[in-house]
């Protein structure tokens, strides 16, 4: 599958154009259309829903390599990290959409009491109508393309409107939905905040927002004014514990793989540690070691390690250097938009690194000299969008979990909450609101309508005024 990918372009070819934008008119003729589409029913059987779904897994299947080299040039992503973190978790999403969709949609009977008998009590779930789906260019395919399955799985239409930021992926995104796709119910909308801006402004059913949180609430106040739901999957400053007692090779392993892939470029990335000072000095050497094995001495050189998205986001970081002494890494080249995978130690929580989501491959390490002491760290601040504590002991990792909140994560490894399709994925607080993948997608673009279906035998009189004294009775008996 990987070998598809061969001819993608270098990490040196940033230069790629803008992508096409589209007028205010052309805005509000798309979302019109696909409003009319919607109001026809046509998107609402599932014969619909699973056309378009083997069609998006086609898409995939057939067009992956287009895709892996548009990762490529925007990022630098090399073939095995597009492909697990973009196309492979999408199609993975997608077939489990497809394997379920018929089932989730039924309408389901529960129980109705005694009060309301005869009668039945059922959920319908309904698609919610025209879905708007801004996304962002850290997994710029994944993370427009996983929420558009779970949108077309619910029966809805939706404009799509991907990063301009990875401007190679956004054009491939609009290319290749426009060829396998039902025009009339998905529609990509090229371009940036001016795009973006018009588009909040017209009315939708739904939006699905993943960034930062500073748009998010301009989001969330443009969904206000037609009282619009949104899901926002935000960021955050993910904390990473490790106990006194841990397996420190493994631990070392996870930990620099869930932070260094895509160059620390998730929002699920392990933000900072916070490590026993029991473990700390022979956990960092492992840690330095991992990284030599994974990208040898010159990981600038290395064909598996990815670039930064943009020259501000380069920027930014670099000035987070200083934050710390450099324990490994450390090294930056603006031209190329390196920076070299990096641990800081002797980091103050007051320094610039331990402010906002780093979102970049800079991992500060603070020491704890207990478990509550981390809790107590982590719950001063933020509520994160992950939280991972590494322990060979079940009860105190256990301990952490449930004295914290975040929006999920992993006792013993990082990132890796992700792939179970069971497993709903969100934030919470300021890390974002609502969640999907698997059937939580399917439920989030879905409204779960209650109905209470009455033959019309049987209309027994006890609601209906006057309210005796002997009806109330019969009330309270049968309530
Ligand atoms: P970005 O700059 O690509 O912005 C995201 C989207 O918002 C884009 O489509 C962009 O056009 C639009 N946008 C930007 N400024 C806007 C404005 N002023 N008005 C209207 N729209 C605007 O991506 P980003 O925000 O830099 O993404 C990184 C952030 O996203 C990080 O904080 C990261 O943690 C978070 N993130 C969260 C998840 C998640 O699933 N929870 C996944 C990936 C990234």
């Amino acid at each position: 599958m990987l070998c598809a990918a061969m001819a993608i372009a270098t990490p040196t070819d940033f230069a790629s154009p803008p992508p096409k934008t589209a007028s205010k008119t052309d805005i509000v003729e798309t979302v019109d259309k696909l409003r009319a589409t919607f109001e026809s029913g046509v998107t609402r059987p599932a014969e619909w829903r699973v056309t378009q779904l083997r069609q998006l897994y086609r898409m995939i299947e057939d067009e992956e390599s287009k895709i892996l080299s548009a990762l490529k040039s925007d990022l630098g992503k090399c073939a095995a990290e597009g492909f697990i973190g973009e196309t492979n978790m999408v199609m993975g999403e997608v077939k489990v959409l497809l394997s379920n969709v018929r089932r989730w949609m039924r309408p389901r009977t529960v129980s109705a009491p005694l009060t309301v008998q005869p009668a039945k009590a059922k959920i319908h779930p309904e698609p919610l109508g025209v879905a708007l789906i801004i996304s962002p260019w850290n997994y710029p395919f994944q993370l427009a393309i996983a929420p558009l399955a779970g949108a077309i799985s619910a029966g809805n239409c939706a404009a799509v409107k991907p990063s301009e930021v990875a401007p190679a992926t956004s054009a491939v995104i609009a290319e290749l939905c426009r060829k396998y796709l039902d025009q009339s119910a998905v529609a990509i909308i090229e371009g940036g905040v001016p795009e973006t801006t018009a588009l909040l402004e017209q009315r939708f059913d739904h939006i699905f927002y993943t960034g930062n949180g500073t748009v998010g609430r301009i989001v969330m106040q443009a969904a206000a004014k037609h009282l619009t739901p949104v899901v926002l999957e935000l960021g955050g400053k993910s904390p990473c514990i490790i106990d006194r007692d841990v397996n420190l090779e493994v631990a070392a392993r996870r930990i620099a793989w869930g932070k260094f892939f895509n160059a620390g470029q998730t929002c699920v990335a392990p933000d900072y540690l916070l490590v026993h000072e029991a473990v700390k000095k022979p956990f960092l050497d492992k840690l330095a070691e991992v990284i030599r094995e994974f990208y040898g001495d010159d990981p600038q050189k290395s064909p598996d390690y990815p670039r930064i998205g943009n020259a501000r986001h380069h920027k930014r970081l670099c000035a987070l250097l200083d934050s710390g002494k450099v324990f490994v890494g450390g090294q930056t080249d603006v031209n190329d938009r390196y920076i070299a995978p990096t641990v800081l130690t002797d980091v103050s929580p007051d320094s610039a690194a331990m402010q906002d989501e780093i979102f970049g491959p800079i991992l500060p390490v603070l020491t704890i000299s207990s478990l509550d002491e981390a809790v107590r760290f982590v719950n001063d601040r933020d509520k994160p969008l992950a939280l991972y504590v590494f322990s060979n002991d079940a009860d105190r990792a256990q301990t952490v979990i449930d004295g914290t909140s975040s929006g999920g994560g992993c006792v013993n490894d990082c990132v890796m909450h992700l792939a179970p399709h069971e497993l709903p994925f969100g934030g919470v607080g300021p890390s974002g609101m609502g969640a999907y993948h698997g059937k939580a997608s399917f439920e989030c673009f879905t409204h779960m309508k209650g109905v209470l279906h009455k033959p019309f035998y049987l209309d027994a009189p006890l609601r209906y005024p006057p309210y005796t004294d002997d009806k109330m009775k019969w009330v309270k008996r049968l309530s």
